[in-house]
């Protein structure tokens, strides 16, 4: 399967489409050495993509008719991360990702709406465009016009997504840490070209310059081809047809038989290698490395980070930049990958090159290119660090019988606060991710662990377009107010810390929790972090150790996240963990439905039910209970009248799927590269 010469570096997981999700069985490995990370969170799931069309496209077509109706309330924005898929089949998913919903109908009339009535309204319908003389091309509907009915469902499919403004907080920073993101910009466009071959060989310009309508040139920028991501990857563009599961990586005709033999028959080409196009000369399979075919963008790229790496002023970060330019020249990725686990102090991060798998939907052997530009949250970074000693203390008062905690927990998790401030290529297409997980490389792992970074800014962008607007519809008048980012991000954080807690062996002969409780077992350590996270907020709070939290919005904040996460969809294993979840709080009066329909977070009553869905699966997975877990879930995974009506109004409600960047340098106020020179 992969190479392990050939391992990529540290990329970063993303949101995935669904579809992602099906294949890559080569990442189980993975998750054997890393349990706790690779179930992540379970993300929602997939919604059913034909409904929630159909109803954007009934949608679109009633709202060329009603522009008025985009009065509607402002929005605010918001946002969440979400985690993998859960897939068993690709356990070690360690991407986040949005799953996607469907788009709400209101959305759908506001966003067109906006369209219709542009220039009224724009400053009231998104925020973060202001300033938006320009248009960016990928500016969803914004500004767009509503002309034949094949435009009106290209516009339902764009409203499924909201633009934000990829901005960050730059002050922080030294002069010339400033002048080098816009030379790792640059060298992420160089990615992006790359990826834009990779997803679709006759390429982004020649798609672009056949088409007329501007609706489907902004649909084919955001999917980078003209297959819907957020969809099954079905053709959107008419006399289009299917993507080939393979992308571009692959001759479309390939069998894996015909593949399997002949890397049989030649290994030098490596080509099952992650790094590596799969071509056909005469009647046999070639691999041609990616340095070779895309060496145009490779160079570019190296020269790129080399300059960048002549500004750096941390020395861990000017040495990652420069193996990394070397490895896009090579296709060795190795060294970069253990140099950019040894960085400590660097202020910017930058994740480029070949790295996650999931675009190859064929094999799952092919890495695909992309790029992230990262500032470094110190703040938030320092205050992870600090939780993360009190892990020992924090798992001696878990609410637990004694030998259900006898184990040490793990202190080593790196995790990191950034915020983004460009995505290219594969991270870009789609879903947004909205947390890292790198190196894929096991070999690196194995010496030097794994680092996971949290996307600050690209949280808040989804915090604030979907999980806010949720917890309008949802959440009791008088609690919104506890509805806030800073829990929604805390939640989050404490939730991957709160892996480490507990123990990963049965106390009762069966073996690793995991193995004990096989295909439950994710869903449930899932369960276990969300409820732990939960827990360490309360402990934090009650000894002083966080002075500005406040628990009732990390009560109110997470009970809102849960019916964004039941919204894709109850049945798949992690819509079950969250229904779970909500029964078993509702059971203990730890939440209440008001006489309009909302539901309220009872203090008390959530601080008992916490300890006590805690105690409850960390003994189930001190127990090993295979049963016991099954007889759990399908007590308490059940989907109640009451909660189906909350999720019917929330898809009444016009909320958006995703969000789409307006990023670069003139967003950032940086001059373009070459402009002082
Ligand atoms: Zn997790």
């Amino acid at each position: 399967m992969r190479s392990s010469s050939s391992r990529t570096a540290p990329p970063s997981p993303r949101a995935e489409p669904p579809e992602r999700i099906a294949e890559a069985p080569e990442h189980a490995s993975e998750t054997a050495k890393r349990p706790t990370e690779a179930a992540e969170r379970p993300t929602e799931a997939v919604e059913r993509p034909a409904e929630v069309l159909q109803r954007q496209i009934e949608t679109a077509e009633r709202a060329t008719e009603a522009p008025e109706r985009q009065v509607e309330r402002p929005r605010r924005t918001t946002e969440t991360p979400e985690r993998p898929p859960e897939t068993p089949e690709r356990p070690a998913a360690r991407t986040y990702l949005w799953a996607r919903q469907p788009t709400p109908p209101t959305m759908t009339l506001r966003l067109l709406a906006c369209g219709a009535a542009a220039l009224l309204v724009l400053a009231g319908c998104r925020v973060e465009s202001r300033n938006a003389a320009t248009v960016s091309p990928t500016a969803t509907t914004d500004g767009l016009a509503v002309a034949t009915r094949e435009d009106s469902l290209l516009e339902a499919r764009l409203a499924q997504y909201t633009t934000v403004r990829l901005d960050a907080d730059l002050s922080a920073l030294s002069d010339s840490t400033r002048r080098m993101i816009p030379l790792l910009i640059e060298a992420a466009k160089a990615m992006d070209e790359v990826f834009w071959m990779e997803a679709y060989p006759p390429g982004r310009d020649s798609l672009l310059g056949s088409l007329t309508s501007e609706a489907a040139r902004r649909y084919v920028t955001i999917n980078y081809g003209p297959w819907d991501r957020l969809a099954g990857n079905e053709p959107f563009l008419p006399g289009v047809g299917p993507k080939p599961p393979g992308s571009g990586f692959y001759p479309p005709d390939i069998t894996e038989d015909e593949l399997l033999t002949a890397a049989d028959a030649y290994p030098d080409e490596d080509l099952t290698g992650l790094y590596t196009l799969v071509r056909r000369e005469g009647d046999r399979l070639v691999g041609v490395p990616y340095h070779e075919a895309f060496a145009e963008q490779h160079a570019r790229a190296a020269r790129y980070l080399r300059e960048a790496a002549a500004l750096a002023q941390d020395p861990g970060l000017r040495r990652y930049l420069e193996l990394r330019a070397d490895a896009l020249l090579s296709d060795d990725y190795q060294p970069s990958d253990l140099a950019w686990m040894d960085m400590r102090d660097n202020p910017l991060d930058f994740i480029v090159g070949p790295i996650e798998t999931y675009e190859d939907q064929l094999f799952g052997y092919k890495a695909a290119h992309e790029a992230y530009v990262l500032i470094k949250d110190l703040d938030w970074s320092a205050r992870l660090q600090r939780f993360a000693t009190l892990l020992p203390a924090l798992q001696r008062g878990l609410p637990v019988d004694d030998r259900y905690k006898a184990e040490t927990p793990g202190t080593d998790a790196d995790l990191g606060a950034y915020d983004v401030v460009y995505y290219a290529g594969d991270a870009n297409a789609g879903s947004k991710t909205i947390a890292i997980n790198l190196p894929n490389d096991e070999e690196v792992q194995l010496q030097k662990g794994s680092r996971r970074l949290q996307l600050k800014n690209a949280m808040r962008a989804k915090y604030d377009r979907i999980l806010v607007p949720i917890a309008e519809v949802l959440i009791a008048e008088d609690q919104q107010e506890h509805v806030s980012f800073d829990a929604f991000f805390g939640n989050t954080m404490f939730h991957e810390v709160a892996h480490g807690l507990g123990i990963k062996n049965t106390v009762t002969g069966r073996g690793t929790v995991r193995e004990a409780l096989r295909e439950q077992a994710s869903a449930l350590e899932e369960g276990k972090a969300d409820v732990l996270g939960l827990y360490m907020v309360q402990r934090l709070i009650e000894q002083g150790e966080w002075e500005e939290a406040r628990l009732m919005d990390h009560y109110v904040t997470f009970v809102a996240s849960i019916f964004r996460s039941i919204r894709f969809g109850a049945s798949s294993a992690h819509g079950r963990a969250n229904l779970v979840r909500f029964n078993f709080f509702q059971e203990m009066g730890a939440i209440t439905q008001t006489e309009d329909g909302r539901w309220r977070v009872e203090e008390e009553a959530m601080a008992e039910a916490v300890e006590a869905l805690a105690g409850r699966i960390l003994t189930l997975q001190g127990d090993g209970d295979y049963d016991a877990v099954v007889a759990f879930v399908e007590e308490y995974g059940v989907m109640t009248p009451a909660l189906q009506a909350s999720l019917d109004r929330v898809a009444a409600a016009g909320i958006p799927v995703d969000v789409v960047f307006e990023q670069g340098v003139e967003v950032l106020g940086l001059d373009p590269v070459g402009a002082s020179r």
